[in-house]
């Protein structure tokens, strides 16, 4: 079998759009352009590694009030939406929905392709939200409340919807700006 033209040292195997040849499937992953490969069938978009996101620590967080009170209206939100939707956001759903908020306000990108409902439904209630509350707020900041939300759900979340049931219990509804239901 002919070698790939890309790397001239592995087999060529994939019939490749960008240079009309048989490329080896790694010179395929580091090559792709989406505007040319979308319609391919080798063509995978490429994955975002939201761990490298900049987020706040937890401590930071506790110990700023302006802080604190912006992480209160973001996971205040999720709660409010998992009731509007009758109780049925589940931790990994949030922390999707907390992930696509991650890629508007960090990455740029708007991208809702094979998403339920439910998640893209919650990210515009989410953003609403960001837009109300926090519409004063410097976007690199937003990015940080976004980043250490989801590092702590994440950290929560077992199988189903501990992390949730915690929201529930200490931040309480989102009713409107700077107003939120706690019951104990
Ligand atoms: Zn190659």
């Amino acid at each position: 079998m002919a070698k790939c033209p890309i790397c001239n040292s592995r087999q060529g195997k994939r019939k490749c759009f960008l240079v009309d040849d048989l490329i080896c499937s790694r010179c395929c992953v580091s090559k792709r352009k989406a505007e040319v490969c979308s319609e391919c069938g080798f063509y995978q978009k490429p994955k975002i590694k939201y761990n490298n996101v900049p987020a706040y620590s937890t401590s930071e967080m506790e110990s700023n009030m302006d802080l604190e009170s912006y992480g209160n209206s973001v996971e205040g939100a999720l709660c409010a939406y998992d009731i509007e939707i009758g109780n049925m956001l589940n931790d990994s759903d949030a922390i999707r929905i907390i992930e696509l908020l991650i890629n508007i306000h960090h990455f740029n990108v708007q991208d809702t392709e094979g998403e339920s409902q439910t998640i893209i439904n919650g990210v515009g209630f989410i953003e609403g939200t960001i837009k109300e509350d926090l519409k004063d707020v410097n976007n690199d900041v937003i990015v940080k409340i976004l980043g250490v939300i989801r590092f702590v759900a994440k950290r929560r979340s077992k199988t189903g919807k501990e992390y949730m049931r915690i929201i529930h219990q200490y931040v309480g509804p989102r009713i409107s700006s700077g107003i939120r239901i706690l019951k104990r």
